[in-house]
This record gives C-alpha cells, sequence and structure tokens, in this order.
C-alpha cells in the first residue's frame, strides 16, 4: 500500500514498513513509506498551491470540510474497524474516535464559515489621525507530526484548523499507525481539496518527521507526542525559527474530595486510567482521595478493575484492549515491576491476562502507598495503571496533584461544588472535569500548563495556532 500522497497523486516510497494488529500480533499490512526526499517534494507541493489556497473565502473552505466530515461518517464502521485493528483499541472507543473527527470537522467548516465577514475587523484607535484594521491570515505551510494513541483524532484536531484557516499541510502519521490516516487521506481527496493543499508522507520520525520540521519553508510545526522527541522538534524548528505547538505527555490526578459519591469516583477512575488502555496523555495516573473515603474507595476500586474484561477489540463484551506494540507492552511492564522494587503495593493488576497467549494485553492495574519519589509517581507510564494516595486536607491534595512537571488535565469528584469550584481553580492543568468523565467538546481548548503544552488546541485557540496577526494603519 503507497504510503506517500503528494500534490493529489499516490506514490511509492522507498522503504516498506509492517503494520501490525496488536492484538493479535498478526501482520495488517506492508505501507511503502517516505524519505527526506519525499518531505521536499511534499513542501514543494504545498508551497505552490498555498497563493490559491490562501485567497480562497473561508465559505469555500467550509464546504470541504463539512465534505470530509460527512466522507468520515459515510465511513464510519470501516474507520472504526481500521483503527481498531491497527491500535488494539475495543470498537466502542474507535467509535467514540471516529465521531470526534466527524465533530472537529464540523466545528472548523462552521468557523471557516464566519471567517468571511470578520476577516478585516476594525480597531478602535485613541485618535482620529489614523484608523487601523486587523486581519488574520493563513501562517503558510505547515507540518503536522501526530503519534500512535489516537491517530486520528489527533490528525484531525490539527488538519482540520490548519485547513479553515487557508494553510496547506504535509501530514506526517505514526509509523505504527499509518492505516486511519491513508483512509482519510482518500476521503480528502474524494471531498475535493484542491492538488498540493493536502501532502501525507508516511514513514520513520527520523526519515520523515525530521526533515519536515527542519525545512525551512514550513512556517509552522504542529506536534503531537512525546516529551523527548517534542525537545528534538523544537531545537529543529528553531535553527528556522519557525512556530511550535506541541502536545506533550502528562501525569494527570483524579482528586476524591470528603463528600464524594464513591461508585462515581470509580468510575471516573476507571474511564481516566484504562480507556485506550491507559495510554493517553490525559491518563488519570495518580488518585488522591480522601483519608475516611480511602479504604472503602479502594476496595470497590479494587473489585471494579478486576472486573474489566480485557480482550480482543472485537469482541462483544470487551471493555480494555491491547496495549500498542511488544515496546510499549515491556515498557510498562518494567514500570510495574520498578514501582514495586521502589516499595509501591500492588493492589491489582500488573500482568498479561489469563487465557490471552497473544498480543500486548495488561491487566488493569492499581497500585498504592506508591513513594513520592518512585518513577511510578512522576513519570508518564502510558498504560494501564492507577496510583492512589490519601490525603488530609484539600490543600495537601492540590500541591499532590500539583507536584508534576506536567500540567495537562485534572479531574475532581465531590459533592459540594464550591469545594469543587475552588480545587479546579487551583489545579495547575489546561483542562478540569468535574463529577464527568473526560469529555472533549471542539469548542474548549486541549493542551496544558509546565511541560504538557505549548499552545492550544481545539476552539479558537487552535484556529489561532495557523494563523498570522497582521494589523494595517492608515493616517486619515
Ligand atoms: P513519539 O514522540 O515517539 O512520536 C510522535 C511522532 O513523532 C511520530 O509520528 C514519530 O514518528 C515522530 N517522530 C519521532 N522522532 C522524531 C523526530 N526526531 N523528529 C520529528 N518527528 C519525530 O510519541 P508516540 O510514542 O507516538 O506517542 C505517545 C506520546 O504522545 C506520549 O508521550 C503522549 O503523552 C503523547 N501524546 C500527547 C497528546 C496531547 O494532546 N498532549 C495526545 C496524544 C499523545
Amino acid at each position: 500500500m503507497n504510503g506517500v500522497y503528494i500534490n493529489g497523486e499516490w506514490r511509492e516510497g522507498n522503504q516498506v514498513l509492517e503494520v501490525v494488529n496488536p492484538a493479535t500480533e498478526a501482520l495488517l499490512a506492508h505501507v511503502s513509506v517516505g524519505d527526506a526526499a519525499a518531505v521536499t517534494l511534499a513542501v514543494d507541493a504545498a508551497s505552490a498551491a498555498f497563493a490559491d489556497w490562501s485567497k480562497s473565502t473561508g465559505r469555500e473552505r467550509a464546504a470541504l470540510l463539512r465534505k470530509i466530515a460527512e466522507g468520515v461518517g459515510a465511513q464510519r464502521e470501516q474507520l472504526m474497524h481500521l483503527q481498531s485493528s491497527n491500535n488494539g483499541k475495543p470498537l466502542f472507543e474507535a467509535g467514540i474516535d471516529v465521531d470526534d473527527v466527524i465533530a472537529t470537522f464540523d466545528y472548523y467548516a462552521a468557523v471557516a464559515e464566519g471567517m468571511d465577514a470578520g476577516q478585516d475587523r476594525p480597531v478602535e484607535l485613541p485618535t482620529t489621525d489614523f484608523s487601523a484594521r486587523l486581519r488574520r491570515e493563513p501562517c503558510g505551510v505547515v507540518g503536522l507530526i501526530v503519534p500512535w494513541n489516537f491517530p486520528m483524532v489527533t490528525t484531525a484536531w490539527k488538519l482540520a484548523p490548519a485547513l479553515a484557516a487557508g494553510c496547506c499541510v504535509v501530514l506526517k502519521p505514526s509509523e505504527v499507525t499509518p492505516l486511519a490516516e491513508l483512509q482519510l487521506a482518500r476521503i480528502i481527496a474524494d471531498a475535493g481539496v484542491p492538488a498540493g493543499v493536502f501532502n501525507l508522507v508516511c514513514g520513520t520520525g527520523l526519515a520523515v518527521g525530521a526533515p519536515l520540521a527542519a525545512d525551512p519553508r514550513v512556517a509552522k510545526i504542529s506536534f503531537t507526542g512525546s516529551n523527548t522527541v517534542g525537545v528534538q522538534v523544537m531545537q529543529r524548528a528553531a535553527e528556522t525559527i519557525k512556530g511550535v505547538s506541541l502536545e506533550l505527555g502528562g501525569k494527570s490526578s483524579l482528586l476524591v474530595l470528603a463528600d464524594a459519591d464513591l461508585d462515581l469516583a470509580v468510575e471516573l477512575a476507571c474511564g481516566g486510567g484504562f480507556f485506550n488502555a491507559g495510554q493517553m496523555c490525559s491518563a488519570t495516573s495518580r488518585v488522591l482521595v480522601a483519608d475516611h473515603l480511602a479504604d472503602e474507595f479502594l476496595r470497590r476500586l479494587q473489585m471494579r478493575a478486576e472486573g474489566i474484561r480485557v480482550a480482543d477489540p472485537f469482541s462483544d463484551d470487551v471493555e480494555m484492549g491491547a496495549l500498542i506494540n511488544r515496546a510499549q507492552y515491556q515498557r510498562v511492564l518494567g514500570h510495574i515491576q520498578r514501582g514495586i522494587a521502589d516499595g509501591a503495593r500492588l493492589l491489582c493488576g500488573g500482568e498479561r491476562p489469563a487465557g490471552l497467549e497473544k498480543g500486548f494485553f495488561i491487566r488493569p492495574t492499581v497500585f498504592t502507598e506508591v513513594p513520592l519519589d518512585s518513577a511510578l509517581w512522576n513519570e508518564e507510564i502510558f498504560g494501564p495503571v492507577l496510583c492512589v494516595r490519601r490525603f488530609a486536607t484539600e490543600d495537601e491534595a492540590i500541591a499532590l496533584a500539583n507536584d508534576s512537571d506536567f500540567g495537562l488535565v485534572a479531574s475532581v469528584v465531590s459533592g459540594d461544588a464550591d469545594a469543587a469550584g475552588r480545587v479546579a481553580n487551583a489545579l495547575q492543568a489546561g483542562l478540569v472535569w468535574i463529577n464527568a468523565p473526560q469529555v472533549i467538546f471542539p469548542q474548549t481548548a486541549w493542551g496544558g500548563y509546565k511541560q504538557s503544552s505549548i499552545g492550544r488546541e481545539l476552539g479558537p485557540w487552535g484556529l489561532a495556532a495557523f494563523q498570522e496577526v497582521k494589523h494595517v494603519i492608515r493616517a486619515n
């Protein structure tokens, strides 16, 4: 299968990568992927297309974005299957991903539609000697680099606002999970997006991502992935002073306050910790529970976690699927072993489920008494592992949650609206849910504090990330 799409044409790459089903370890596809030369051609095509695309009207771009949303909707089942077989995530989770993609393209279609009227906004000045207007213009050719955990969603969150803004795009999917994006590229082509506006180069980070971040003609890199690679991308982008948006790791907390509904708290902890087998930047990795609730909470959490059905993503009653590949499976098991060696108490899980001999499955895992200086408490695990700690006061809970290099999201469970609101305001996180699962809306921003992010995706912030601000001041 060709994994390079440049200037409206599918091309063969110069290397073939194997794509594997993580639940069965079976080969899914061979994808012919590109390198630095393909990146150069893709940036050539995007640069040539920018002259016309950047002058298109918001209405024209909106019509194409809506067509993409419709195309994704029409292929919902197929995309779900691709996503589940390539990612190991349960089919119902893949459905949530596809619906998110549709909502994101629809949202930015509506945003693009409104752009024509607001293209030139008058600016009030403190004098009548001059008048000024504000324009927002597309920033140019942009490089989008995405990870494997939510391939289609992370792509849509960048691609829809970039196209809405009038930018031309070179997309680099994860080499581990390119299948859904390859299908998305076919949908984009069928929607009639002009040649060169959207280009895709599959390949490894070093062969494709690095030259994309370095190309001087690329105005902006929007990257989602690990902090280690985020630093490398930023370093490359710095050489030509390009803008970067980074969506990186997390170590997010769920705070169970004194008057919390415990069943709700258990559901939210399991949802936050075990959705996508915990391979989420927003994973609930720390659970902080008011002292007097902790014993009962742990009893119910253990029962629920042990009851979670880990199975093939396509089985009817599956609740949690497989991890992405052997390397990630071994990494997470390594974290679990190191946590035990560091003195944390393993309450449940920590191993492969009985009866699943193939595939990269790990049982939902809960630790208590996790030392504050351990890797388990501080590092991003990216697997189905919850660490529970007790707290005595609200201030202690806030301090424990904020004591992290990351600051992506947080959750609060409480029956007291004032306390929940107060705690939400004190948490260093870009998004805080109160008594709610990790719902995400394209209207609200995604991104975090500290080392979790630079910038925000979604909402008007997601669009602004792909725009330049221009003021025109005229003497009257
Ligand atoms: P990764 O950093 O290994 O890879 C991400 C992408 O970067 C891939 O496409 C990869 O090929 C590419 N890449 C690798 N080396 C590169 C280089 N030198 N130059 C340019 N590109 C390069 O991340 P991953 O393992 O695919 O994904 C997991 C990570 O992503 C986790 O740390 C997770 O927290 C993070 N993530 C963050 C968010 C968020 O919104 N904050 C969302 C999803 C995932």
